[in-house]
């Protein structure tokens, strides 16, 4: 048996932890919808999932992970009403959901890849997987478990006794309420669209033929169908925001479970808390959307803030502060200063001296993967009087290949040759652009230009060398 044991919100316990198949775990995150910037909250549900991967490969265990980019089909209420966030997006900006959908993809992988997030093996779109979704939409009408109404096409949930399962729904109370902008004809509120019709007169950019007429994919369709592609009938973990369990992977359930008769169709699944802006919602409409280029904008170094998500268990809710930030940007630069001199250690590491450190790193992370307690024990190496530099730069090697916080790594190259006169130029032409005189900055740039001096902008400041 297992001693790698993770909480399952289905069966709301620990389990011990095993994959289906020997020796490698199937997992499935559910991946931004891009008709934006996604904000620090976001990155956390994709840091997570990481945390989890790289742990289980120091576990021996090959990972394939498949991550979902939803670019249709995300309505604005979240249900099944309202507008397409992608059409949305796409007309604001005078430009094709595609091209939307391409930059904030990018920018999102950009952003998981500044801090560490080793990239999916699989990175699916929905909009590249229609046929899968009307094929699994057909199987549930031939199953009995839809109807249809103007529209679209609806899932029934009555059709599904363990509807309520993940979430601990309470399906009675929900049928007596009623939310003002339900679709009208719904047989219960929870029931959800599969297919939805393009509205007559409206020409969508984002539009299929299908067996029921011209339109798009439901949201939860997609999750399903891209999971069952590239993972099969069932698989080990699925990951994603706690604030999606009630809806959307219930939902994903509902689908799955219905297609093809499996239960339970995800052997864990696995929820992170949110990120709380101390009782502030984050929305993209209240415009107080903080990202990950705004921390670095702010001077900060992306690794920071995977430091200070390691600070916190993933099913805690953890306050992100200005202070907590700068604390976990400083503690990740202690910890990098503390490491850093470890490159040049000579000799061998010594098993019998390293062996408990290693085995309290390994027992913090099967715990439910308990990264605080896990980072811990990498401060407890720094500063261990009884292990040789040795010891030390092999635990802590070993334990970044979890942590990811690029510990070892040579500082950044600083610029060989100074010179003051040069410096001063480089600060004036700062100086002139904090006071927006473009004009003097220009000028500055102009002249050192002349002189074959290239100024770059970096999250440090400006740094420069000769072309
Ligand atoms: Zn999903």
């Amino acid at each position: 048996m297992s001693d790698i044991v993770f909480y399952d919100t289905r069966t709301r316990s620990k389990q011990p932890f095993a994959p289906l198949e020997p020796d490698c775990v199937r997992m499935y995150t559910c991946g931004p919808t891009v008709y934006g910037p996604q904000h620090i909250g976001n990155l956390r549900s994709q840091l997570f999932p990481d945390l989890l991967r790289r742990f289980l490969e120091r576990e021996g265990f090959a990972v394939r992970h498949v991550v979902n980019i939803t670019d249709v089909g995300h309505l604005t209420d979240d249900a099944d009403d309202g507008d397409d966030k992608m059409e949305m997006a796409a007309a604001r900006a005078g430009r094709s959901a595609e091209e939307i959908a391409a930059h904030w993809t990018e920018h999102w992988r950009q952003n998981r890849e500044a801090v560490n997030c080793r990239p999916p093996d699989v990175l699916c779109k929905a909009t590249e997987h229609i046929p899968e979704q009307i094929e699994l939409a057909r199987t549930l009408e031939k199953g009995g478990h839809t109807y249809r109404l103007p529209d679209g096409i609806y899932f029934d949930v009555s059709t599904f006794p363990r509807y309520a399962e993940l979430a601990h729904l309470d399906l009675e109370g929900q049928a007596g309420g009623h939310r003002i902008d339900e679709v009208a004809g719904k047989r219960h509120p929870a029931d959800f669209a599969l297919w939805k019709f393009a509205a007559e007169g409206v020409k969508r950019q984002q539009e299929w033929d299908s067996p029921w007429g011209r339109g798009f994919p439901g949201w939860h369709l997609e999750c399903t169908a891209m999971s069952s592609r590239y993972l099969g009938e069932t698989f080990d973990i699925h990951t994603g925001g706690i604030d999606l369990a009630t809806v959307h992977h219930t939902n994903e359930v509902a689908q799955a479970e219905c297609a093809t008769g499996v239960h339970p169709w995800v052997q864990f699944w696995m929820h992170n808390e949110f990120l709380d802006f101390q009782g502030v919602k984050m929305s993209k409409s209240l415009g107080n959307v903080l990202t990950l280029d705004d921390l670095v904008a702010g001077g900060l170094p992306p690794l920071a803030f995977r430091y200070f998500f390691l600070q916190a268990h993933y099913r805690q809710q953890q306050t992100f502060t200005d202070e907590a930030i700068q604390a976990a940007a400083t503690g990740h630069r202690r910890l990098c200063a503390a490491a850093a001199p470890l490159r040049d250690a000579k000799g061998v590491p010594d098993p019998e001296r390293v062996a408990p450190y290693r085995d309290r790193f390994r027992a913090a992370l099967c715990d439910d993967l308990n990264a605080p307690r896990a980072l811990a024990v990498a401060w407890e190496v720094v500063r261990a009087e009884e292990l040789t530099p040795a010891d030390r730069y092999a635990l802590i090697e070993d334990f970044d290949t979890v942590l990811g916080l690029d510990l070892l790594a040579e500082p950044e190259a600083t610029p060989v040759e100074t010179d003051p006169r040069i410096d001063a130029l480089v600060a004036a032409r700062e100086e002139a652009r904090a006071r927006k005189d473009f004009a003097e900055a220009d000028r500055l740039r102009d002249q050192l230009a002349a002189e074959g001096i290239a100024v770059e902008d970096t999250p440090n400041g400006p740094r420069w060398r000769r072309t």
